[in-house]
């Protein structure tokens, strides 16, 4: 049994807090009863419907996936290209991806069908740190990276401290690898990012999701997420 506004949550409905108020406004049937009280509790069984459409009880599932190239971070595309739930065809629940990785990115990309993890996990002050490694056009220095850990300013706002590390520099090819951790999630931040001190990106990778990282998943593969791996992330 679990809290009628956690199922609602869980089910995407909305946040933990606006399911109560949904709740209380008279919005919530359980099992066809209308239900205004708070302290509900729903089992499995229980059939729960906000203004009359009944809502998703699946049993929440999530996924790490080492997003390959060539791939939109999506459920569905507009223009027919390959999307990261068609690797998923036989996992029944309608999963979908936690944000999104650039079509040409690849690496850890978690789906999931817990919408209030998703919010959670993509709201900005919820800070989770990604793991980045980018090849980059030239040879990168530490006061380049300084700029890059202080943050700069992308599309008028500043961007919160990062940490960057060079990882190697080919002076023949004028290419670099960094690696670069940020907690944000805006859009084509990392590669904004280096375009901005002047270094753009070639290639990226993200290799870290919080406690999550690749070990064992090459591009295209994927492995379900332990409990206590959810809950760390949590
Ligand atoms: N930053 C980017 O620029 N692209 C991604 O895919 C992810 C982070």
């Amino acid at each position: 049994m679990e809290r009628l506004q956690k199922v609602m949550a869980h089910a995407g409905i909305a946040s933990r807090r606006k399911s109560e108020e949904l709740i209380v406004k008279g919005h919530v049937r359980v099992n066809g009863k209308l239900v205004t009280e708070l302290g509900v509790q729903v089992g499995n069984s229980d059939k729960v419907e906000v203004d009359g459409v009944p809502i998703d009880r699946e049993e929440p599932i999530y996924f790490l996936l080492n997003k390959p190239r060539g791939m939109i971070s999506a459920v569905s595309d507009d223009k027919d290209r390959r999307v990261v739930t068609d690797l998923f065809t036989h996992v029944e629940q309608r999963i979908y991806p936690v944000g999104r990785l650039d079509y040409d990115t690849t690496g850890a990309l978690i789906l999931t069908n817990d919408g209030e993890l998703s919010q959670m996990l993509m709201h900005p002050k919820f800070h989770i740190d990604k793991t980045y490694v980018a090849k980059v056009e030239g040879m990168i220095d530490r006061r380049s990276l300084n700029k890059l850990e202080n943050g700069i300013t992308i599309e008028g706002k500043k961007t919160s401290p990062a940490k960057a590390k060079i990882l190697s520099a080919d002076n023949d090819k004028k290419m670099s690898m960094v690696e670069l951790t940020i907690h944000e999630g805006k859009n084509q931040q990392v590669k904004k990012m280096f375009r901005a001190i002047g270094y753009p990106v070639q290639k990226l990778k993200r290799e870290t999701y919080g406690t999550l990282n690749l070990n064992g998943l090459r591009p295209g593969e994927w492995r379900e997420l332990k409990s206590f791996e959810v809950n760390q992330l949590r």
